[in-house]
């Protein structure tokens, strides 16, 4: 029997631009991905059901059909008309519930497994097209590398940016819900009774990736985001405090959060950084990372 192993990265939004609600309460964006070397891994084997287990049990990760990993392989399934099973076995190393689209990975790195073995050979494109159906972030998480999003971030166009940059993460204690921290948006907005501007991709940050200035990227880090999810996670704002006392480019609480990236000279700063937010005791996890990583991808196949 064949096992087939992908690995996804997490992301960070550089810039995550909000526009208004939607009828149907999806918010139209304009978001800047940046895939960042924290990789979950998705080990397919074949099954008579599609059935998900977690290498590290977690009880806040589903193991039924609301999976997204079980979700990508139904739609899969459903788009080609196979019969076949698939067993997924998840190597989780994104936190979960924090910002960091893990679950969206796990969705890209399934669609690519079970397209591996099961031998249905959809493009790239088609793949994409079936993961914006399961999420907004998983086109990304299959394209990888550093892309505008705009629509509900599931329209990609790379972006073109020179060098490598090194991320800390401090994950905090609880998880926060993507869909509370968009509402809390809303309310704080409707609250402060100021216009919603227009989106738009941020230009002193393209010419920053286009330049490769880790600087001037970690100036022009944005999120739209962040003002709701401090708004429910108070704390957020002390860790994200620490960013010039610890000698960080910059901080931006990453996605709908709660996680808090910073942005920091080289690796051996990022040292230093993680261990500055260990002993201030403000996060449950450290985590470093370099960037930027590519998407999903096949990285073994065996025989077991
Ligand atoms: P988003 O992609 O919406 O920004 P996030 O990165 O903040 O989300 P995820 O780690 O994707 O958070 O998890 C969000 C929720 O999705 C979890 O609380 C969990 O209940 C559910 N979930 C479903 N499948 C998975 C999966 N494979 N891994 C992690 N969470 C999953």
């Amino acid at each position: 029997m064949q096992s087939v192993t992908v690995r996804a990265p997490a992301k960070v939004n550089l810039q995550l631009s909000v526009g208004p609600a939607a009828a149907d309460g999806f918010h139209e964006l304009a978001t800047v991905f940046h895939a960042v070397s924290l990789f979950d891994d998705v080990v397919a084997t074949a099954a008579e059901d599609v059935t998900v287990s977690l290498e590290n049990p977690d009880p806040t990760v589903p193991l039924d059909g609301d999976n997204l990993a079980a979700r990508a392989a139904h739609a899969l399934a459903a788009h080609t008309g196979t019969d076949a099973g698939v067993h997924l076995r998840l190597v989780k190393r994104i936190p979960v519930a924090a910002g960091m689209a893990g679950g969206s990975a796990d969705a890209a790195a399934a669609l690519v497994a079970c397209d591996a073995l099961w031998g249905t050979g959809l493009s790239r494109d088609e793949l994409s097209e079936l993961g914006a159906e399961l999420g907004s972030d998983v086109p990304f998480a299959l394209m990888g590398g550093t892309a505008i999003g705009t629509g509900r971030g599931t329209l990609l166009s790379p972006v073109l940016a020179r060098g490598e940059f090194h991320w800390v993460f401090a994950v905090a204690e609880d998880g926060l819900s993507t869909p509370a921290v968009y509402r809390e948006c809303d309310r704080l907005r409707e609250r402060s009774g100021v216009p919603v501007p227009d989106l738009a991709t941020d230009e002193a940050l393209m010419a920053a990736l286009r330049a490769g200035d880790a600087k001037a990227v970690g100036a022009a880090l944005s999120n739209d985001l962040q003002e709701a999810a401090i708004s429910l996670q108070p704390a957020l704002a002390q860790t994200l405090g620490a960013a010039v006392e610890l000698g960080a480019l910059g901080a931006v609480v990453s996605g709908s959060g709660p996680t808090v990236a910073f942005l920091v000279r080289s690796s051996e700063a990022g040292l230093d950084v993680a261990v500055g937010l260990t002993a201030m005791g403000l996060c449950r996890d450290v985590k470093r990372a370099g960037s930027p990583a590519p998407g999903a991808k096949v990285v073994t196949v065996a025989r077991v």
